[in-house]
């Protein structure tokens, strides 16, 4: 029988910046009490899996050894990055343990212990670069896991991020490697400013690093058809060992941070998509690692719900209450699938040089 590992800790709700803090535990405890209330964890096709730490080796495959110096005295009393990612006492080993979790996740898979697997975890990861955090991140979790899994015998892997943030960390983490393409598709403009077509990677790197903006208001309809026309045919073509998805679930249209239209039955079509292109291509090797969102009772429970449907291949339907989807009218904007189109076809384009299938 097919089954899905989702990593879970409980000192991921150690973690705190301060009470206010959109990046809080409440992320984990809505979307758990909800996984509970499902029957989730009472379902045979669904594996909790507890994560380790990290080892030092592991982080500093990613990571300059000088930040993490830095990030472990800091943790000690406490300090700061920037003003949205603040260092708590005690963080560095929560942080540890998050990217411990996204490389429990990778190794449960090889291990064959379970097919597929979310790493339910926190702090998140991808605007953290090799010398510093940022964004609330601390250490690149998905970075880390894929760096792991290339000392563990796998080369080619794709990174697919599609959290509404650019992941600007995990680019530069990647940025002249011709081992990983990194797909990333986010909200222009919106934090941190970067991730544009036109940086598509550097020296052997050049070409594995696609950006894909999306407008404002931007649907399911508009993600799926950058399904269609970037993602399959790119991977298809790139032909990936193993695929690490960066989930966030600030797409949503409920989400206070950003201004995207995604519902949970899209994040629900996204990670369906994703999954047949790991079984077409990679025996069916995905992981996914959570990264932002921050609509606590309405975006996160039911998007990360669909993604695991989605990858357990569960019998469950992916319907969100209807009391609160009127403000999906207010988020939706007509005019994003045309911009959508215009952003596909400059990236077709510039990635045309190095692509054959564009
Ligand atoms: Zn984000």
């Amino acid at each position: 029988m097919k089954q899905t590992g989702i990593v879970y800790h409980k000192d991921y709700l150690k973690h705190e910046q301060s009470p206010m803090h959109p990046e809080s535990k409440a992320r984990l405890i809505s979307t758990l009490d909800f996984f509970t209330k499902k029957g989730l964890f009472d379902n045979p096709k669904i594996k909790l899996i507890e994560p380790t730490l990290a080892s030092l080796k592991d982080i500093l495959a990613v990571h300059h050894q000088r930040y993490i110096e830095f990030l472990k005295e800091e943790s000690e009393t406490g300090g700061v990055i920037d003003p949205d990612t603040t260092i708590p006492a005690g963080l560095f080993d929560i942080a540890l343990l998050a990217a411990g979790g996204a490389i429990k996740a990778a190794q449960a898979i090889i291990k064959k212990e379970v097919n597929n697997a979310f790493a339910m975890i926190r702090p998140p990861g991808h605007h953290a670069k090799p010398h510093t955090g940022g964004g609330f991140c601390y250490l690149n979790n998905i970075a880390i896991a894929v760096r792991w899994l290339q000392r563990n015998g796998f080369r080619k892997i794709l990174i697919i991020d599609w959290d509404a943030h650019h992941g600007n960390g995990t680019q530069e983490v990647f940025y002249e490697d011709d081992s990983v393409l990194f797909i990333s598709l986010h909200q222009v403009p919106l934090y941190p400013g970067t991730g544009y077509p036109n940086e598509v990677g550097k020296g052997n790197g050049e070409g594995y690093t696609v950006n894909v903006p999306l407008p404002p208001g931007a649907s399911d309809k508009c993600y799926m058809l950058v399904f269609d026309e970037i993602i399959k045919p790119l991977t298809e073509e790139f032909k990936p060992e193993f695929i690490a998805v960066s989930t966030g679930f600030d797409n949503h249209f409920t989400d206070l941070l950003t201004s995207l239209a995604i519902t949970a039955k899209g994040y629900t079509e996204m990670m369906s998509e994703a999954v047949k292109l790991a079984e077409k291509l990679c025996e069916g090797r995905i992981f996914a690692v959570l990264e932002g969102g921050y609509s606590i009772t309405k975006g996160l429970p039911y998007s990360m719900l669909g993604i695991v449907v989605a990858m357990a291949g569960l019998d469950i339907l992916i319907e969100e209450p209807e009391n609160y989807m009127d403000e999906l009218i207010l988020v939706k904007r007509d005019g994003a699938y045309e911009i959508v189109k215009k952003y596909i076809d400059t990236v077709k384009k510039i990635h045309s040089q190095y692509w054959k299938c564009f």
